[in-house]
């Protein structure tokens, strides 16, 4: 019998267990896919926003601001990767003044430090690549960057660490109330818990409609981006937004805490967890980022994605005790990755006050570390080197990811078992050529320490093989 089932291992999912997995319960999370932060914490902004955008009062303000204070503490002890660079919200027009002089008295209500309206010239005199268009811009010093996967990892493996159990590719199908809690049916048989916590992203409202009647619907809203080469990384050093509209926070241009140029979202609506991209979506970004920095060179781009938001009806998170012992995390869209050890706090709260026993854990760690190869001294990756050669393979050129570091992951708590697993932990593929080089080695070292073919290798979610080989009845199969 578990304390607490968590349904979904995203960045909510995640945060709540690190949460809970600091006192005396039996914690279990149980995810779909084969690996965590697979659904929509992979492909996003990777902002942690200052908190200046949603309407003061509401969760998501409380949450994205409390949130970012968490997240600048969590990400230097689960050393995760993290830039406090500030953001500008840019204005062009006198409408746009407005608008930023409005989000000025939002973000001060919600209790941001440090906002300050600026002139064009003043913008500009912080970031010089902004287009002489720009007349005006909210700046907000709070805001950061930071790897969305790697702070998923980290808050996911602290909390197995400390004891909470992780089921990959554990789908839940049901889940019936008992005189104790809930039965969960899953995909790999049945559990037992005394709570519930749902936080399964865009199938949130699906999760919420086995245990109670359906109080909000969720949109979908895709949004698509840009990655550009290291060689632009260097084109703002701040988060450039333009004044937020009905579809959301609009296209911003930012640095990646990986070195590279990210430009993005649109925000379209979709049926369900659909992350195509499309050249009309993809032109409206580039049109709309050059507007702010006319100097991007799109020619440098080296990869396009989209990512989907689960945006509920109600206009702000939908986080409640929905039937009793069940917790909706639901209607996680942007801030959501800003607000996420702030949503783990608040449902911890949420399910004490209503009779979970929190009884602190004394020998609770939360400390983290990982070897960054290239980001060593050169004596020291000479003496790691030496002492582990697997150190002095250089696997992911582009990257310069090394044997060693890949290993360590495959050898960590929870160990990537997909090409792109190894990617998002250790940067293996995310360069230039995109894993063109590396992907062969990836998959040799994943065999070795899985024990299996390459041709159960995927590339990333179950079913995306690598590799395929004729049948005899000449269909292809893996
Ligand atoms: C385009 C875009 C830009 C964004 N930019 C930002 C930003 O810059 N800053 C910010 O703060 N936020 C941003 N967000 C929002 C942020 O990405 C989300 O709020 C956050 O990732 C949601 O995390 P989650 O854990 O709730 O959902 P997810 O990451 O989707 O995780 C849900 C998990 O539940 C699993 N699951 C679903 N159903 C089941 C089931 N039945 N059984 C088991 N497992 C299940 C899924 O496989 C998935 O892994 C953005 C979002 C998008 C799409």
């Amino acid at each position: 019998m578990y304390d607490v089932l968590i349904i979904g291992c995203g960045i909510t999912g995640a945060a709540t267990a690190f949460e809970l997995s600091k006192y005396r319960l039996r914690v279990g999370i149980l995810e779909r896919e084969n690996d965590v932060a697979d659904g929509t914490t992979k492909a996003n902004s990777a902002i942690l926003h200052a908190g200046y955008d949603p309407l003061p009062g509401s969760l998501m303000a409380r949450l994205n601001v409390r949130g970012v204070a968490l997240a600048r503490q969590l990400c230097t002890a689960l050393d995760v990767p993290y830039s406090p660079c500030g953001s500008l919200v840019l204005g062009f027009t006198p409408a746009d003044r407005e608008t930023l002089a409005e989000l000025h008295r939002r973000g001060t209500a919600n209790g941001v430090p440090g906002l300050a309206l600026l002139t064009g010239d003043e913008a500009r005199a912080l970031e010089p690549s902004l287009s002489p268009a720009v007349t005006a811009a909210l700046h907000a010093p709070s805001a950061a960057i930071c790897s969305p996967w790697e702070y998923c990892l980290a808050l996911a493996e602290t909390a197995v660490r400390n004891g909470a159990e992780l089921h990959l590719e554990t789908a839940v199908t049901g889940l019936y109330p008992t005189e104790t809690g809930w039965r969960v049916e899953t995909s790999r048989g049945k559990l037992e818990s005394r709570w519930v916590v749902n936080a399964a992203g865009l199938d949130a409202q699906a999760v919420h409609e086995m245990a109670a009647p359906r109080t909000f619907t969720l949109h979908p809203s895709r949004g698509q981006y840009f990655l550009l080469d290291k060689s632009e990384g260097n084109r703002v050093g701040r988060v450039i937004f333009q004044c937020p509209n009905e579809h959301g926070k609009g296209v911003l241009v930012t640095p990646t805490v990986h070195g590279n140029l990210l430009v993005g979202p649109n925000a379209e609506p979709v049926e369900g967890d659909d992350t195509a991209t499309t050249a009309a979506g993809l032109d409206f970004v580039r049109r709309t980022a050059l507007r702010s920095v006319p100097s991007v060179d799109f020619r440098t781009v080296i990869r396009s994605f989209a990512g989907v938001r689960a945006v509920a009806d109600t206009g702000d998170f939908v986080i409640e005790e929905a039937a009793p012992r069940f917790l909706d995390l639901a209607g996680i869209c942007s801030p959501g990755l800003s607000a996420a050890p702030a949503v783990g706090e608040y449902a911890a709260e949420l399910m004490g006050q209503a009779g979970l026993p929190l009884e602190r854990k004394a020998d609770f760690q939360a400390s983290r570390r990982r070897v960054r190869f290239k980001e060593l001294p050169e004596g020291e990756k000479a003496r790691l080197a030496a002492e582990r050669p697997d150190y002095g393979r250089i696997i992911c050129r582009c990257e310069t990811v090394t044997e060693g570091e890949i290993l360590d992951a495959l050898r960590a708590p929870i160990p990537p078992r997909s090409v792109d697993g190894v990617k998002r932990r250790v940067g293996a593929g995310l360069g230039r050529c995109q894993g063109g080089f590396c992907g062969p080695r990836v998959v040799e070292l994943l065999c070795r320490e899985l024990g299996c073919s390459p041709g159960e290798i995927v590339q990333d979610r179950a079913g995306s093989w690598l590799l395929a080989r004729e049948t005899k009845g000449g269909k292809t199969d893996v």
